[in-house]
């Protein structure tokens, strides 16, 4: 059994999409995941929705962590729905500096999650268990990959107790950034952020914006199978079953996987983990 499994949904717009999420977040229930979590739009656009999923699932006596993004919100907004999350019994944040929404080009503040773990720390003490992002393959505004790990580094220094990274395709990648944290001294436990194959197209998209690179043989034979679904998500999920392998048996935590709101894809790599 994975030690530390956990499950990323984003909240759904339409009570169709509430209920799907219900029946995906059903089935994974069997997985036995330490926490779900609930991503937050760019900005602030899900505010009200990320809540109402997070208070859905802890409605049911399941542990939850919301995402929360610093984006253009004042200390005091942050404050208040830090409180409210409190109030729910929530326990666990997964806290980000967000992206910039589109529309806002560079109007946007420079600030950075470090600035919104700092806020979290002296606003709730140890109310929170607070989760921070990883970029073993560099986020892409980093000015290196040296200066990025300060960043994290800092995050880590400002209260994050542990980290969740950016999805990718290496685990070398992983690796070598586990090593290089240890090396400093930062010892928290760094979580694999999976993300299972299932549509070539959109896979390319995500990773040009986030910065995960797909290996040249696996981009290759996914665009040789991109107009047959089947084969297409039975060759990714032999990539993605390896990589998880790979990952637990070099030392990996857990796995935190970016369900996209459907359980198959995800469950497709953890039955084949537990044959
Ligand atoms: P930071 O840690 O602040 O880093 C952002 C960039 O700034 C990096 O390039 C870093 O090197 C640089 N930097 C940091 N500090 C400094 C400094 N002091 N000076 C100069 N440069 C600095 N986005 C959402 O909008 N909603 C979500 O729910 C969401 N969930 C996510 C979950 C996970 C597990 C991950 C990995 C990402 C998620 N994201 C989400 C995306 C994330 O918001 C973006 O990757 C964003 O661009 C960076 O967020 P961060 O928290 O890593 O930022």
């Amino acid at each position: 059994m994975i030690q530390r499994l956990s499950f990323e949904f984003f909240p759904a717009n339409t009570e169709q999409g509430r209920r799907s999420l219900e029946r995906t977040r059903g089935r994974l229930t069997a997985y036995a995941p330490e926490f779900y979590s609930v991503t937050y739009g760019a900005g602030g656009s899900t505010r009200d929705r990320t809540f109402d999923a997070v208070a859905a699932i802890a409605a049911d006596a399941m542990p939850v962590a919301p995402h929360l993004s610093i984006g253009n919100d004042d200390h005091d907004t942050l404050r208040k729905l830090l409180d409210r999350y409190r109030d729910l019994g929530i326990n666990r944040i997964v806290a980000l500096r967000g992206d910039v929404p589109s529309g806002m080009g560079s109007r946007r503040n420079v600030r950075y999650a470090a600035e919104l773990v700092e806020l979290i720390r002296s606003h709730s003490g140890n109310a929170f268990h607070i989760e921070v992002a990883a970029y073993p393959e560099a986020h892409p505004d980093a000015p290196s990959p040296d200066a990025d790990l300060d960043f994290f580094h800092a995050k880590v220094s400002a209260g994050a107790n542990s980290a969740i990274t950016q999805y990718f395709f290496n685990a070398d990648a992983y690796f070598d950034f586990v090593d290089r944290c240890r090396a400093r001294g930062i010892d928290v436990p760094i979580v694999p952020g999976i993300m299972p194959i299932t549509n070539f197209a959109n896979l390319v998209k995500f990773s040009d914006n986030c910065g995960a690179e797909i290996p040249r043989w696996i981009r290759l034979r996914l665009e040789s199978h991109q107009d047959d679904p089947e084969s297409l998500t039975q060759f990714g999920t032999e990539v993605v079953t390896d990589l998880c392998r790979r990952l637990l048996a070099g030392g990996a935590p857990g796995l935190h996987f970016y369900t996209l709101n459907r359980a198959r894809p995800s469950q497709a790599v953890l039955d084949n983990l537990a044959d």
